[in-house]
């Protein structure tokens, strides 16, 4: 049987990492098995649907690559895939439960549950519904259809005996149908619950796993014994385990957790995070951690799915994005790194391209860049201490005798670039017979005065410019000789 699985977002916000998680998981498992993979928009909930939503999950999935079988605007047999658009259906499927007694009618007014719900708790009880309106007669019901009294459909499920599912991750779940209260199918606006919408568009798209987040574990039993009283078969179940912020907190929207369009928006590539939540609760039993597209869909299979809770670790993903920048072609970071460098006003005199090179392989995160950079337009106020190195047998009076012959020779260089600044400050080194570090680091201290930077000497002094390079060294020399005379005073 061909496998089909299905990514089905409710338009409520952001891309959170759970959801983008289910949608790969979905994803991966359809491209390992030659299968489809489907989306359904579930926006049912008009109360909870908003505006742009649509847009994020299918921007999401176009910046993911998580390219789908069927869907909006992939017509496939089993369409409308939006569920507003799927109306009828409901109504139709709704019926057919009806037909069969597992589902029936109820006009109870809110003021009437409420008091219910009051009377429940007063006597120390669970609320459930109870199952006022299935009492009704058909003449009744009748009746208060034609007047046009507003309605819910409710499953009617047993009052006795157990229900029980097996899931692939959780193993068999079994609960007692005397716990499981008659949910609602259809709302008073027509439109299905998720509780039932769900298990209707599951069956009639022909979806063979069902993979989603393990909150949806507890209401499975309840979507199995209405495809039960279909007669449908029942999918695997591949119910993903919670991702948590750290040991104690889920990960949650509600408590400011970064979605997918967060991390984007810090610079993140959308490769790394895919990367990155593919190992969220999946390993394929070897400690490999960079995935290309092609391995992990080689490598995916739902026994490498785990059962505990995975932590959403964030040095962890920066790491693994560093790794992504470090890994592609300049001609692709550039691009990616430009908004950020011109984001800082004082970098714009330098040239963009340059800084992107000096920066490429030492960030892990793109906005990273203009804090990185910022120490070039000033040298950062700094003591003759830091010119000596003990290292390199340098000490204030050593170290402004390199420069002063740095100087000379950034003064006489034919030509000012990365290859003619290295060979000449290599070649002096030779010609005085000093150590290259004894040229290099004093060379690199008077163009910032900071201990350590992106970029030595040569690409410093390439990207400040013959004469800003000079009046550095200059600044750095009148410093050195002001030590040196407090030295001999
Ligand atoms: N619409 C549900 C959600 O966004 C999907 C659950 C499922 O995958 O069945 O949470």
């Amino acid at each position: 049987m061909k496998v089909r699985t299905r990514y089905a977002p409710s338009p409520t916000g952001n891309m959170h990492i759970g959801n983008l998680r289910t949608a790969l998981y979905g994803y991966l498992y359809a491209r390992k098995t030659g299968g489809d993979f489907v989306v359904r928009i579930e926006d049912t909930d008009q109360a909870r649907f908003q505006e742009n939503a649509t847009e994020i999950i299918f921007r999401t999935l176009e910046q993911t690559g998580l390219d789908y079988d069927e869907g909006p605007g992939k017509e496939g047999a089993c369409g409308p895939y939006y569920q507003s658009e799927r109306r009828e259906i409901y109504k139709e499927y709704a019926q057919k439960l009806i037909d069969k007694g597992a589902a029936y009618y109820c006009f109870c007014t809110d003021e009437q549950l409420e008091a219910d719900r009051k009377a429940a708790e007063e006597k120390g009880e669970v609320y459930k519904y109870p199952k006022t309106c299935l009492r009704l007669s058909k003449d009744e019901i009748q009746k208060r259809l034609d007047a046009g009294e507003p309605y819910v459909i409710r499953q009617n499920t047993p009052t006795s005996g157990t229900v029980s599912f097996d899931d692939v991750i959780f193993g068999t779940i079994s609960v007692d149908c005397a716990d499981l209260d008659d949910m609602i199918l259809l709302k008073s606006d027509g439109l299905p619950t998720y509780n039932f919408a769900n298990v209707v568009d599951d069956h009639l798209m022909g979806i063979t796993h069902v993979m989603r987040g393990s909150e949806y574990l507890s209401s499975t039993p309840k979507y199995n014994l209405l495809y039960q009283a279909f007669g449908w078969e029942t999918p695997v179940y591949v119910h993903l385990p919670l991702i948590m912020k750290d040991a104690t907190h889920k990960l949650s929207k509600r408590n400011g957790d970064m979605s997918f369009e967060d991390l984007i928006a810090i610079g993140f590539l959308p490769e790394a995070v895919v990367n990155y939540i593919a190992l969220l609760g999946w390993n394929d039993g070897t400690n490999q951690e960079i995935y290309t597209r092609q391995e992990l869909i080689d490598a995916f299979d739902l026994t490498g799915i785990s059962k505990s809770p995975s932590i959403f670790d964030l040095p962890k993903i920066r790491w693994m994005n560093g790794e992504y920048i470090k890994a592609l072609p300049f001609e692709t970071f550039l691009p990616l790194a430009l908004p950020w460098i011109e984001k800082s006003p004082e970098l714009s005199k330098y040239d963009a391209g340059k800084l992107a090179k000096l920066i490429q392989s030492r960030i892990e995160i793109l906005s990273e860049i203009p804090e990185k950079l910022a120490f070039l337009p000033n040298v950062a106020p700094h003591t003759p201490e830091l010119y000596c190195h003990k290292k390199f047998k340098l000490d204030a009076r050593s170290a402004r005798e390199s420069l002063e012959q740095v100087r000379a020779l950034y003064e006489t260089l034919p030509i000012w670039d990365e290859t003619s600044i290295h060979d000449g400050l290599i070649e002096l080194a030779q010609k005085t017979g000093k150590k290259n570090g004894m040229i290099m680091w004093p060379a690199r201290v008077a163009l910032c005065g900071l201990e350590s930077t992106p970029g030595g000497a040569v690409e410093l002094a390439d990207i400040l410019g013959r004469d800003e390079t000079l009046r550095r060294i200059e600044q750095a020399i009148a410093l050195l000789q002001d030590a040196h005379k407090g030295d001999e005073g």
